[in-house]
């Protein structure tokens, strides 16, 4: 089985801290992963240390085997709140893409905005079509993992499930695979293949969905909105 991320041991420490802390976990290539725990748990260090934003105090963490500075074209990365640039059009964020990278796919980034407005200002769309927006920018990259922290959080349902959608599509098409965090269950039972639970900057749990549902709500609580 192709591993997407690989980690061994990896930590991260703030002063006398740990964010994340003795972490080994396994992300497989074609799948979508949920990174899932309460606020503080460790879920946006783990991103930024798989994204290559930040360097680990402890451990490693590989890319497709590569350590992420050698796998950098293949990572796509949406974070937190992504503040798109406001007074842009979808169109012209497409177009400028396109002039910075040569994997762009125009074409597959316009095909999956087919609701949202294209000539219309970022900052004028609403937040669920600028989430599409930024998504399709992340996913015109052609990334073979896009890492994607706390997407669905400030989402309304309906917005969720299309962007949610959108995301199980690319996977379904391109083979992209998915690594993303969330506080919230909802919805993302039924649209991921593997979850990883953080809590107290620890793996608690890891494994597939179906196998750990039940064991998630012992350790963080029912699911919001169940
Ligand atoms: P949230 O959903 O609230 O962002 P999270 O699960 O993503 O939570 P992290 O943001 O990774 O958690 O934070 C893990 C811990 O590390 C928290 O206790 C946080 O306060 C701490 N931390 C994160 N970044 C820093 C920083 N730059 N300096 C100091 N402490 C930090």
């Amino acid at each position: 089985m192709e591993l997407a991320v690989e980690t061994r041991g990896l930590g991260k420490r703030y002063r006398r801290t740990w964010a994340l802390r003795d972490c080994d976990l396994t992300v497989p290539a074609g799948r979508i992963v949920a990174l899932v725990g309460p606020n503080g748990a460790g879920k946006t260090t783990l991103l930024h240390l798989a994204a290559g934003l930040l360097r680990p105090d402890s451990g490693e963490v590989r890319v497709f085997g590569h350590p992420p500075a050698a796998a950098l074209p293949e990572i796509g990365f949406v974070a937190q709140d992504t503040p798109l640039y406001r007074d842009f059009t979808a169109a012209e964020l497409i177009t400028m893409g396109g002039k910075l990278n040569h994997r762009w796919d125009a074409a597959a980034a316009r095909a999956r905005l087919g609701r949202v407005p294209l000539d219309r200002p970022a900052g004028k769309l609403s937040g669920g079509q600028r989430a599409q927006v930024a998504l399709a920018l992340a996913l015109a990259k052609r990334p073979r993992l896009l890492l994607l922290d706390e997407p669905i959080a400030s989402l309304d349902p309906l917005a969720r499930r299309e962007f949610l959608r959108t995301l199980m599509g690319a996977v379904a098409d391109d083979g992209t695979t998915v690594l993303l965090s969330s506080h919230l269950l909802t919805d993302l039972e039924r649209t991921c293949d593997h979850l990883i639970v953080l809590q107290d900057a620890r793996v608690r749990l890891a494994g597939p969905v179906d196998e750990l549902l039940d064991a998630h709500r012992t350790v963080v609580g029912p699911r919001a909105g169940s």
